[in-house]
């Protein structure tokens, strides 16, 4: 039957977190959309194991940025999503990590509630804490962590982001979307007090079967980075928990090795 009234519904645009690569990672939520959407409009992040879930005859979308052109690909992408949900169709909005951890959900979510377009958001565990479990990294400890510090290291362009105060006792930093820019990541903190022996661990396609976990002082962070060429999506997780976890790591290997 076609009545006026299913005309003129317009759909909602669901922006879920999936996680940081594992499905099992995945929110029970995040599960049902994904695997009852007809149409998916998913990043790059999002693991081929995720998208695989996908029902047969669903529309993938794939809106993958380069990292130059951001600002373009972006409106592009909000005025997507607002033009599927005002023909009438559900969106899922599908982000690596958690959609309103660096992931510009905060963007969609505007433009969607800008053009009457109803928006729900299902939490994902962004890569930060997936990479902590998976190298058991604590990010807090009670000797040696009390402050935690989501950091973007390429965002706008790093001269325009604060770094002073970012340094500091008992802190652990994690440094998204540091590859690119390690040099100088190291550089500021440095400039800002915060000691060259500083250890830090760089965690590459954290809870996927490729992952790394390498480890090293903050002097020596460019060197890692380029000398293990790692490649994003990599966390530069810093602070003495890098350390505390490896200690214990070693501890467990020695016990199970007599
Ligand atoms: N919303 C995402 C972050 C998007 S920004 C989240 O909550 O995790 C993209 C950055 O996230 C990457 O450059 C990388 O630093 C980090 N990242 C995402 N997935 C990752 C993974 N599986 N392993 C390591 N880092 C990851």
């Amino acid at each position: 039957m076609q009545g006026p009234h299913l005309e003129s519904r317009t759909g909602t645009v669901h922006l879920v977190g999936a996680g940081p690569g594992d499905p099992d990672l995945l929110t029970l939520r995040a599960a049902r959309l994904i695997m009852s959407a007809g149409l998916i409009v998913h990043d790059g992040l999002v693991s081929p194991e995720i998208m695989a879930m996908a029902r047969a005859g669903a529309r993938l979308v794939s809106v993958a940025k380069a990292r130059s052109n951001h600002t373009m690909k972006q409106d592009a992408i909000n005025a997507l999503l607002v033009r599927e949900a005002l023909a009438g169709h559900d969106v899922v909005r599908l982000k690596g990590g958690d959609p309103f951890i660096f992931g510009r959900g905060g963007e969609e979510a505007e433009a969607c509630r800008a053009a009457g377009v109803p928006v729900q958001v299902v939490p994902g565990i962004t890569s930060a804490l997936g990479a902590s479990a998976a190298a058991q990294i604590p990010l807090t400890h009670r000797d040696s962590a009390s402050i935690v510090t989501f950091v973007a290291g390429q965002c706008k362009g790093l001269t325009e982001q604060d770094w002073a105060g970012l340094a500091g006792k008992d802190r652990t930093l994690v440094i998204f979307m540091g590859v690119a820019t390690a040099a100088q990541i190291a550089e500021k903190l440095m400039a800002d007090g915060l000691a060259p022996e500083t250890p830090l661990a760089v965690i590459e396609n954290a809870t996927r079967s490729e992952m790394r976990v390498l480890r090293g002082p903050l002097a020596g962070l460019p060197d890692l980075v380029q000398g293990q060429r790692v490649r994003s999506p990599a966390l530069i997780v810093i602070g003495q928990v890098t350390a505390e976890s490896d200690t214990a790591l070693h501890a467990i290997a020695l016990e199970a090795a007599q």
